[in-house]
This record gives structure tokens, C-alpha cells and sequence, in this order.
């Protein structure tokens, strides 16, 4: 999560603190970002070109930027070109001169012969984006169309997904007083619902699966210019591949999402030391195994109940940690006597709460924290106005990308680590409080306020790692000392510059790095914690995990997340060349990555839409061991159980 800057004006010091990171100079002259009015950053790239909410890693200016408006256009430009890759306002890649972003899944191709189509300009999306209504409508080109009786919502791709959840709990009815909701929504919802679909995006639940699991229709434009309706009925392998495919399978057109009645829930905050939560989350790994080896289905849901929908914010400089968890079983779910109950805040519990101290920024070599080491390598392009003219059209409803600004760096929040985890927390004490809201309000996520401050105010790496239930305490056991570091570094190391060099190409484990982790952490990295599911990618296919989502400037504790926990990569976030360079489909999803590849041969024969990223390749043998090509091992069902998915030959051979 990102922290609350500037939340508190009213305190001198966070005022101060506010203006030290305003952005001066600014050349943005009109914002066109297509995450709704309220959350739209000043320097997103999308949707005039193609690159991040940040301005950086734009695709080749050669690469064209497809603006479909309607259904048929879409297909048409996917038949023009090709390489294709949809995309949604760009929240997939993150800023960091190092190879830890993804541009490579997120660019079609580098030259004229790619194209990236982007879903929210569409006729019937455009202008709820822009100017959203939260009142009920019934014309059937409007974007979000509810379905009451089969508890279900339709929604076009392009829409983001806090534009659908504040429609849905202002669609309020006999059967839903408080309006509807996703099961189980994430932290951040100003992305596209066809984005957060494509990557497996989640919240915490272990119910409800990420939002790809709560998708039970979706409309897929393939690569040979049909539309293609997948349903977990209507075609169990397309749909177990099409419900998290990285747009490797296509562009998602439209969604069906299960939805429930709004509920009431109440929300409890308790703040605790890091090793209380660490003894928590031991427990809860323990309780788990317990249950899995006994075997008893109602004792492995007793089990995940206990983390179900559970938060967990950890400042890690400060060693504190808030755990958020939410209880409905004493509030009736449906409307009860004609009227709705009171819903209460308490007070703040963060005022009532105590903070220790680790280790002062001031104490640290200056690189270790800092990304302004990296700034200076890579200084923002200056003086580019958004509005700047569109190079033309190229051909019907296809652009040359127009130019667009790159945020820049802002000094005050390297400086500092430990002072912006206090402040962070200062500022969240609105939202640290003890309650009972309806769901919407209740379960804590970004409001656009915290967004676009954030995002317009300093470029930053989001990672996210995931690790079974099973090993989740033990792992955060191994990642924590190197988060907390107990030794101070040596002063001479300060400024630099020869030792932050060595620290770039240092592997993990070195020590240096390793006692340094904690102060990068400038905010607090975001747990949670999703159920098994079956999409062949997805991170829990298998079981359920821990997610562990952070936004450091060090991103060492990455390594140790990925070589000692064999943790999985969220599909949507930065750090996959680094962190996941030569991946190994079949080493990573050793059950699902062959059937997955059998989907891709079947609906994207040529390779449209298989970006730069080079984690599309596939390896099978028969039973005989002999080295096959992947179609001979794929039925209409998948992947042939005679066939073995192979490991991906090491990439420096
Ligand atoms: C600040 C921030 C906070 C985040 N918080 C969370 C969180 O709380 N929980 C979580 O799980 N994830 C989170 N994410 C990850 C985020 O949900 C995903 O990166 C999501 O894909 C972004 O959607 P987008 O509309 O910006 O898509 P883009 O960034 O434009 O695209 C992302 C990927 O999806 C593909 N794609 C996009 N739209 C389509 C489509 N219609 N059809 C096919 N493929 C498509 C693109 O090709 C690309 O590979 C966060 C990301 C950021 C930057």
C-alpha cells in the first residue's frame, strides 16, 4: 500500500512535510488519466500513450496505441497488426531504473507491427469514467448492468473498480438495502476491472478468491478477430486458463462478477509489536497444517477462517504492526424490520497506541535507503505538456502515442524513512479505527485522495510475493531480521557511490544488504491472505498463501522471499525480470503451466499476443521422455497426463 501523505493538514509539521513533497514547477497542463476524477495522477501515460501511471517505461514510440470505441473496432485493429496487447491505465508497471519493472509484459512488441489496445475508450465506457453516475440506470449500453436475480454484475473492461464497487453499494433494492458488493475487493481499485481480472488481483479473503475467481463470465476478443464467451461451464480448461492470462490469451472485453448484498461488518484494529505477529502468524500456519494432515474438511475451514479476510499494515522501521480484521457473525446480513442499523466509528485507535523505535535514517549509508541514487541515473524528461499534439491517426481508430511528462524524484521522502512511517501512521489514524460500516466502507482500501497524492507525488516500485499457508510464519520469520536491522552500517559508506554500485550487483544474502532492508521501507508493506484457487495461474492454485505486498527502495527482501520461500510473483506487479528472470512455468505452477500453454496454442496459434516478456514458453516430453512439441500433449482439455511439463532449459545456455 502507499502511505497518507498530506492527509493531516492541519498538523504544522505534516503541513510542512506536505509541501516538501509538492511537485514545483509542474509542466501538467490537463489531466486525461482514465482512473475515474478524484484518483486521475498528473502523469500517467495512458490512455495517449503507452507506458506507466508515472510517465516511465513507455513501449517504443513506434509501438501504436489502438483507442477502440466500440467492440467491432477492437477486433478489427486485433486482425490489423501482428503483436497486440490490451491494456487497462497502467498500473503494472513501476518505476525503478533497475530491470525490476515489466515493461516487457506490458508492450505488445518494439516496432510499427504492435499495437497496444486500450479499453477505456470505449463508446459505453468513456463517460462513466469521466463523469461517473452512482444512480441507478437501466439503458442497456450503460457499462455496469446488474443482475439481481442470478447475483450477478456485467461490466465492460475499461471501468475501474472503484467506479463498479460505488455503483453497485448505491444500488440499493428490497433484496439489498445496503446496495451490492465484490465478495472480496482489493486494496487499491483504480484499476481497470480487465486489468485487476488479467493479473489475479485480490484483497483478503479465504472464500472468495482473487478477482478472477469472483469472474464467472467473461468475453474474451482473441487473437483471430471473434469474440469468445468463456464460462467455467461452457469450457472448463479455456475458462480455468482465460480467467488470469496477462492478456497472453487476448483482450478481456466484458466481465461477469458474482455479487452479494451489502452487509454490515465490524472492523477491529490492533495494534502489536512485529513478533506478536509473528507468533500470530506461526499459529495460523500451525492451525492449518494441523488441520490438512488430519484431514478434516471443517476443521481446514475452521482453520482459514481465522485469517479470512484479515489486513496486516507493518511499519517496519517503527517495529509495529496493525492487524485489521472484520466481523460480521453479530450483525444480521439482510435488512432487518424495515430498517438499517446504525453504523459507528470508535475512536482512534492508533491515538491510543504506542510506536517503538528501530534505527534513524540519519544512521544509515545514504544509498541503502535511498532511491535518489537512482534518480540521479535516470532524470525525468522536463517540459513535455500533456496536451501536446497527437501525432495523427494512423489508421481508423489506431494513434501514433502522443508524448506525455515522467514524474520526477522527491527528495523528502528518501530522506527519511522513519520520520514518513511515523507520519503515514499519523495520517491512517482516520482510517485505524474500530467500527461498524457497511462492507464498502468497512474494508480498508486507497481512497483517490491517498492515490493521486502518491502517485503524483514520488516514483515508486510496487512488488508483491506470495508463499503458502503452510510455510507462511516460518518465511516471515527469515525475511524479518534483515528488515529489522539491529547493526549499524558503517558511516563512510555515505554518498557513496562506488558501494552503492557494489550493492546494486550484489546477490542476496550479502551482508551489508541484508542488515539494511528495514529503513527502505519508507511505507508499510500490506499482508493478506487469499484462499486455493483454480485458475491455472493463479498464485494460490495449489492452496491458499500469504501475500505479502511491499513498496521499498531496497527490494532485497524480494530474494529472500523468492530463494528461501520459493514464493510465487503477483502477475501484475513490478520485479519479474529481477526476480523472476528465466522463469520456469513448469518449476513455478508444476501443475497448471502446460495446460496453460495448451490454451494459448489453441486460441493464439501465431503468438499475437505474447509481448517481450519471455516468460511464454512451454516444454513437454511424452512417455516415452522424448522431447515433444506442446501441441502433441494437448487435448480439448488441456494438458495430457501422459505428458510431462519439462523445466525451461537454463537461459545462459
Ligand atoms: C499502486 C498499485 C496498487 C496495487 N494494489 C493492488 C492490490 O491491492 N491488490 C492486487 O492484487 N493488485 C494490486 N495492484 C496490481 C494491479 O491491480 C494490476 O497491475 C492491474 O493489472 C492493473 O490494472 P490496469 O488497468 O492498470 O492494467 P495495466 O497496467 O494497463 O495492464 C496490466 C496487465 O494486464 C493486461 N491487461 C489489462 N487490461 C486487459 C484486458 N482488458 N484484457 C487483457 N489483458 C489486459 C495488460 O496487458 C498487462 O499485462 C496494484 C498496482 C499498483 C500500481
Amino acid at each position: 500500500m502507499r502511505g497518507m501523505v498530506c492527509v493531516l493538514r492541519q498538523a504544522t509539521v505534516v503541513a510542512g512535510l506536505c509541501l516538501a513533497l509538492a511537485t514545483l514547477g509542474d509542466p501538467v497542463e490537463a489531466v486525461t488519466c482514465r482512473q475515474g476524477p478524484l484518483a486521475a495522477s498528473k502523469y500517467c501515460t495512458l490512455p495517449e500513450g503507452l507506458g506507466n501511471f508515472q510517465g516511465y517505461y513507455r513501449c517504443a514510440d513506434s509501438v501504436a496505441l489502438g483507442k477502440p470505441t466500440n467492440k467491432s473496432e477492437l477486433t478489427e485493429i486485433i486482425g490489423r497488426y501482428k503483436r497486440v496487447k490490451g491494456v487497462g491505465v497502467g498500473h503494472r508497471q513501476a518505476y525503478r531504473p533497475l530491470p525490476s519493472w515489466w515493461q516487457q509484459q506490458f508492450c505488445a512488441g518494439d516496432g510499427a507491427d504492435a499495437v497496444g489496445i486500450v479499453t477505456t475508450e470505449m463508446t459505453n465506457t468513456l463517460p462513466q469514467i469521466v463523469n461517473p453516475t452512482y444512480a441507478k440506470q437501466s439503458d442497456a449500453v450503460f457499462p455496469i448492468q446488474v443482475n439481481e436475480e442470478a447475483r450477478t454484475v456485467r461490466v465492460q473492461s475499461g471501468i475501474t473498480q472503484r467506479i463498479l464497487l460505488d455503483y453497485l453499494a448505491n444500488y440499493t433494492t428490497a433484496k439489498a438495502p445496503y446496495g451490492y458488493v465484490l465478495p472480496a475487493f482489493a486494496w487499491y481499485v483504480d484499476q481497470t476491472v480487465g486489468g485487476a481480472v488479467s493479473t489475479g488481483t485480490h484483497g483478503s479473503t479465504m472464500f472468495w478468491g482473487s478477482l478472477s475467481s469472483q469472474a464467472v463470465r467473461i468475453e474474451l476478443a482473441l487473437a483471430n478477430g471473434t469474440l469468445l464467451v468463456l464460462t467455467p461451464d461452457s469450457n472448463p480448461h479455456l475458462w480455468k486458463a482465460g480467467q488470469l492470462a496477462v492478456g497472453r490469451l487476448g483482450i478481456i472485453t466484458e466481465i461477469d462478477f458474482k455479487i452479494v448484498p451489502q452487509r454490515l461488518l465490524t472492523r477491529k484494529v490492533v495494534p502489536q509489536t512485529f513478533d506478536a505477529f509473528l507468533e500470530w502468524t506461526l499459529a495460523a500456519q500451525d492451525r492449518y497444517k494441523e488441520a490438512v494432515a488430519g484431514g478434516s474438511e471443517a476443521a481446514i475451514s475452521a482453520s482459514l477462517a481465522e485469517v479470512d479476510m484479515t489486513q496486516l499494515f507493518w511499519f517496519v522501521p517503527l517495529n509495529q504492526t496493525i492487524l485489521i480484521t472484520y466481523n460480521s457473525s453479530d450483525i444480521p446480513r439482510q435488512f432487518v424490520g424495515g430498517k438499517q442499523p446504525a453504523t459507528a466509528m470508535g475512536p482512534s485507535v492508533m491515538a491510543q497506541s504506542t510506536t517503538g523505535r528501530r534505527l534513524l535514517q540519519s544512521e544509515l549509508p545514504f544509498c541503502i535507503s535511498s532511491p535518489y541514487y537512482h534518480y540521479r541515473k535516470m532524470q525525468p524528461k522536463a517540459g513535455i505538456f500533456r496536451n501536446a499534439a497527437l501525432k495523427g491517426e494512423l489508421s481508423e481508430g489506431v494513434y501514433a502515442q502522443a508524448p506525455s511528462p515522467t514524474l520526477g524524484p522527491n527528495i523528502a521522502i528518501t530522506q527519511n524513512p522513519v520520520a514518513f512511517n511515523f507520519l503515514y501512521k499519523a495520517a491512517m489514524s482516520g482510517i485505524f479505527q474500530n467500527g461498524t460500516l457497511t462492507e464498502r466502507q468497512a474494508i480498508l482500501n486507497e481512497n483517490e485522495f491517498i492515490n493521486k497524492q502518491t502517485s503524483d507525488t514520488d516514483p515508486y516500485d510496487q512488488y508483491e510475493v506470495s508463499v503458502p499457508l503452510q510455510i507462511a510464519g516460518d518465511c516471515l520469520k527469515k525475511a524479518s531480521p534483515p528488515m529489522f536491522p539491529d547493526s549499524i552500517p558503517i558511516e563512510q559508506h555515505r554518498h557513496d557511490d562506488s558501494f552503492c554500485e557494489k550493492h546494486e550487483t550484489h546477490e542476496v544474502g550479502d551482508a551489508v544488504i541484508a542488515e539494511n532492508l528495514g529503513p527502505g521501507f519508507a511505507v508499510p508493506p500490506l499482508i493478506r491472505f487469499v484462499n486455493g484457487e483454480e485458475a491455472y495461474l493463479a498464485n494460490t492454485n495449489g492452496g491458499p498463501r500469504m501475500f505479502f505486498n511491499i513498496e521499498d527502495h531496497l527490494s532485497m527482501v524480494m530474494g529472500i522471499f523468492r530463494q528461501e520461500c520459493g514464493a510465487r510473483m503477483h502477475w501484475g506487479k513490478a520485479g519479474w525480470p529481477r526476480w523472476a528472470a528465466c522463469f520456469d512455468g513448469a518449476k513455478e505452477f508444476p501443475d497448471t503451466w502446460c495446460s496453460f500453454g495448451c490454451a494459448v496454442r489453441e486460441l493464439d496459434p501465431t503468438g499475437k499476443f505474447r509481448s517481450m516478456s519471455d516468460v511464454w514458453t512451454w516444454n513437454a516430453a511424452d512417455r516415452n521422455g522424448t522431447t515433444v512439441p506442446l501441441d502433441d500433449c494437448c487435448t480439448p482439455d488441456g494438458f495430457k497426463a501422459e505428458c510431462t511439463c519439462m523445466h525451461r532449459p537454463p537461459c545462459s545456455a
